[in-house]
């Protein structure tokens, strides 16, 4: 995967989205080296589809590698 904005190499993360108390939903995305730019299949579906703004929720960023 290739950034978007400086074309530098992303990498593959591991991210959680916390809707609710008890909604939890964990999902692989890409995050630049260089730049911080985040691409997660969420954003990517709203690129191709009709902007639809899900439920706001807190987005805690997960280091995989840490575990
Ligand atoms: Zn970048």
């Amino acid at each position: 995967m290739e950034c978007e904005r400086c074309h530098a190499t992303m990498l593959e993360e591991a991210f959680e989205d916390i809707w609710a108390d008890s909604w939890t939903t964990r999902f692989l995305g890409w995050r630049c080296l260089v730049c911080g730019n985040i691409l997660d299949p969420v954003i990517l579906a709203n690129r191709s589809g009709p902007s639809r703004d899900p439920r706001n929720g807190v987005r805690r960023r997960h280091n995989a590698r840490s575990l």
